[in-house]
């Protein structure tokens, strides 16, 4: 574990709450304004949500998971119980709301909106991320080698055309492979896929736990002071003096605080009085540390909904979405299912030493982060719902975060990512 200081260390100018990739852009961006910075989490060294994704920098992804018609999809997938969505039935009741929202954000108009403030963020992306990942000693393990969506039938990738001539005006960049060129680019893929959509501006790096730990070291040596607990909520009486309550009974105070606490932000924001719809939306993975084929960038399947990631520990097969809240343990045929699909798309990979992964994604119902302060008490400030997004938009998170800390006019307009999207 990191250094430990205590909740008496004299009042930071800003104290982050949570050590995920996002906390930890944030740290980082403010302690490079010149700010003091506090740093708390629960288990610096337990895993998280930021330790185990796919690696993906999805620039590309700038239309929200809720599009036009996902519902009817989604209730097929639902009848398949290793498909690429469940439900856990008990779960329906509290994420209602949720779910109704989500399907409010698939019509045509608010599709649209969400689509822009999507590519806003991710435009921006490399801006933010290159000087992060230089100052972190991360440049050796950033592979910029764009990435493959494939399809297996004519019929999906029609279905799709639109939505990608939509990302060509959202400024995506990309080409349409034919099945040669497919296998071209990658020849261990099993020879099933008529349809390739290259996509240059994506990217990956070579092991997300590993950059985790690079920015936590980081931000240790620029300063950062560390507290392992748990913040039960946070105390607003004093608007210029805000305070986190500790479950050992201390108390944190600070000039200014960052909620970054992942799928479990809901609860803070209202003990500030802020309501959001949060949940989680669980994935699940495989890496295989020795798969015994080759490939060069991440690959899409695009109708099973899951990818393939060449890191530097492995290749990582994972996707898949599961609505089952934040307390029920894994449900690891998931990942197997996927590895077996895997092994289907990528014929003779090797499983020997295959390490099984879940992880809670910070699921809004409209795709979009929370990012900017709150309404109610202003010295708080929100950075967390990032959902498949949150590697990628880190350090973009982390930028707009310092823009709030100095009272600068934030690079990106913070309106559509703003809490109050969510009042009643
Ligand atoms: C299978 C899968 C694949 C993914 N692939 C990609 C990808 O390729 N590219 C991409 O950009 N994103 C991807 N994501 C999404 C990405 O991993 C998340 O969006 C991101 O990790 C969220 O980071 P975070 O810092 O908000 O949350 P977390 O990493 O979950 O960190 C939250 C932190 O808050 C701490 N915490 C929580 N509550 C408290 C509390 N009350 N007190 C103190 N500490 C607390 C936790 O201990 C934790 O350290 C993927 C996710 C999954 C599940």
């Amino acid at each position: 574990m990191a250094n430990q200081t205590t909740s008496s260390a004299s009042t930071s100018d800003v104290l982050v709450i949570g050590a995920g990739v996002i906390g930890l852009a944030c740290a980082w961006s403010a302690l490079k304004e010149g700010l003091t910075v506090t740093i708390v989490d629960r288990d610096f060294d337990g895993d998280r949500t930021s330790h185990g994704n796919a690696g993906g920098i999805a620039v590309t992804e700038s239309t929200p998971i809720s599009v036009p018609g996902f519902f009817f999809k989604a209730a097929k997938w639902l009848f398949d119980p290793l498909g690429p969505l469940a439900l856990d039935w008990k779960h329906v009741p509290s994420a209602l709301p949720w779910f109704l929202e989500f399907q409010r954000a698939s019509s045509p108009a608010r599709f649209k909106q969400i689509s822009l403030a999507l590519a806003a963020l991710n435009n921006r992306v490399y801006d933010d991320l290159i000087p992060l990942f230089e100052d972190v000693g991360a440049m050796s393990t950033f592979y910029r080698r764009g990435a493959l969506t494939l399809y297996e039938t004519d019929e999906a990738f029609q279905a799709d055309a639109q939505e990608w001539e939509f990302k060509k005006q959202l400024g995506v960049r990309w080409r349409a492979l034919n099945q040669k060129e497919v296998q071209e680019f990658e020849p261990a893929l099993a020879p099933v896929f008529k349809h390739g959509v290259f996509l240059d501006d994506w990217s990956h790096i070579g092991n997300p736990k590993q950059l985790v730990s690079q920015i936590r070291a980081r931000i240790k040596a620029l300063g950062a002071g560390f507290v392992e607990d748990v913040v039960t909520r946070l105390d607003v009486t004093k608007q210029d003096a805000p305070i986190a309550v500790l479950q050992t009974g201390a108390s944190i105070a600070a000039r200014q605080i960052v909620v970054a606490t992942g799928a479990w932000s809901a609860s803070l924001a209202e003990s500030v009085g802020d309501r959001v719809l949060l949940d989680s939306e669980r994935g699940y993975n495989t890496t295989l540390p020795q798969p015994g084929i080759v490939l060069s960038r991440e690959v899409i399947f695009a109708e099973r909904k899951f990818v393939a990631t060449p890191l530097d520990i492995g290749i990582r097969i994972g996707g898949a979405a599961e609505f089952a809240g934040l307390k029920a343990g894994p449900n690891y045929k998931r990942s197997e299912a996927l590895l077996t699909l895997g092994k289907r798309f990528l014929p003779g990979i090797q499983d020997q030493g295959a390490v099984q992964w879940m992880g809670h994604r910070p699921a809004t119902p409209d795709s979009l982060p929370v990012i900017g302060r709150s309404p109610l008490a202003p010295s708080v400030i929100y950075a967390f719902g990032h959902g498949h997004l949150g590697l990628t938009q880190s350090a973009t998170t982390g930028a707009l975060v310092a823009d709030l800390l100095v009272n600068r006019t934030p690079r990106t307009p913070l309106d559509e990512y703003s809490i109050e999207r969510f009042r009643k």
